[in-house]
């Protein structure tokens, strides 16, 4: 299944048609994507059988972010380890979590105002769960999730390093630091799912590139561990962490510009593009 959403209501994608889920429903399942996702089981039994008659021809630029509001939004830190050794750190031995607080989620192709400080990319493959739940075995692990989509942990440096213990969750949390989309695939739909590369370019040039399978705490194993603290629950996200190549960590270190575009891209499931100013 692949979904996303526009002008905020829950869609199916295929072949450039979205297929509304509550008027294809018949109002069964409702538009709002946080509480459909909280109906996950009805709807992909929904979805499986689904009349595609009523879907329309939908441009990609249209889909905003696959969930606009999510309750919960994890973040993992150094967990791939090129980024740890480039960012002077060992190799976490349980994976490091913040938070990217859920007001900075923006849809996939949010202009983004730069604040004062050094903004930095980190292209990252996010995780969206479905099911959810508590103590989620690792082996049962990929069926809580909806499946994964393209984030970016857009980081301002100066805050974000402020302090001891520093600020994680506030520097990388400002309006528009959390564009995601265009669309959720879901894991039965990937070729692997435990191997998914993505990359992400400023301008023309590739400044990071990565696979899901070089991550130190690979995706299943996050949500066990995750769900062992929290409930998990529909529609929340989780970054799971990004590859060498940002650019704090570059000689000289470079840091995102007015007028500047990033395009982030994940196999099998599309791009995201910001333009700052
Ligand atoms: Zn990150």
């Amino acid at each position: 299944m692949k979904f996303g959403t526009v002008d905020g209501r829950l869609v199916l994608l295929r072949d450039g048609r979205a297929l509304d889920v509550e008027h294809a429903s018949d109002g069964r399942l409702p538009a709002e994507p946080t509480a459909a996702l909280g109906r996950w089981d009805d709807l992909v039994v929904w979805a499986a059988g689904a009349d595609w008659t009523s879907a329309q021809e939908i441009p990609v630029h249209r889909l905003g972010a696959p969930v606009p509001h999510p309750r919960q939004v994890f973040a993992i830190a150094l967990n791939y380890r090129p980024h740890a050794a480039e960012a002077g750190f060992e190799p976490p031995e349980s994976p490091l979590v913040f938070t990217k607080f859920p007001s900075c989620i923006v849809g996939p192709l949010a202009e983004v105002r730069l604040p004062a400080g050094k903004v930095d990319w980190e292209v990252e493959v996010v995780a969206v769960v479905g099911r959810g739940g508590r103590e989620i075995a690792r082996d049962q692990a990929w069926e809580a999730l909806a499946g994964i989509t393209v984030g970016q942990d857009l980081s301002e440096r100066v805050l974000q390093l402020t302090g001891t213990p520093a600020q994680f969750s506030l520097g990388k949390s400002h309006r528009g630091f959390g564009p995601t989309g265009p669309m959720v695939v879901s894991p039965d739909e990937l070729v692997d799912r435990d191997d998914v590369g993505f990359e992400c370019l400023l301008g023309d040039e590739v400044v990071q590139s990565g696979r899901t399978s070089e991550m130190i705490f690979p995706i299943d194993e996050l949500v066990a561990r995750l769900s062992t603290v929290c409930l998990l629950l529909p529609g929340d996200l989780i970054f799971t962490g990004t590859p060498a190549g940002v650019g704090n960590r570059r000689t000289p270190p470079r840091f995102l510009q007015p007028g500047e575009i990033l395009t982030s891209r994940v196999e099998q499931v599309g791009e995201i593009r910001q333009h700052f100013v």
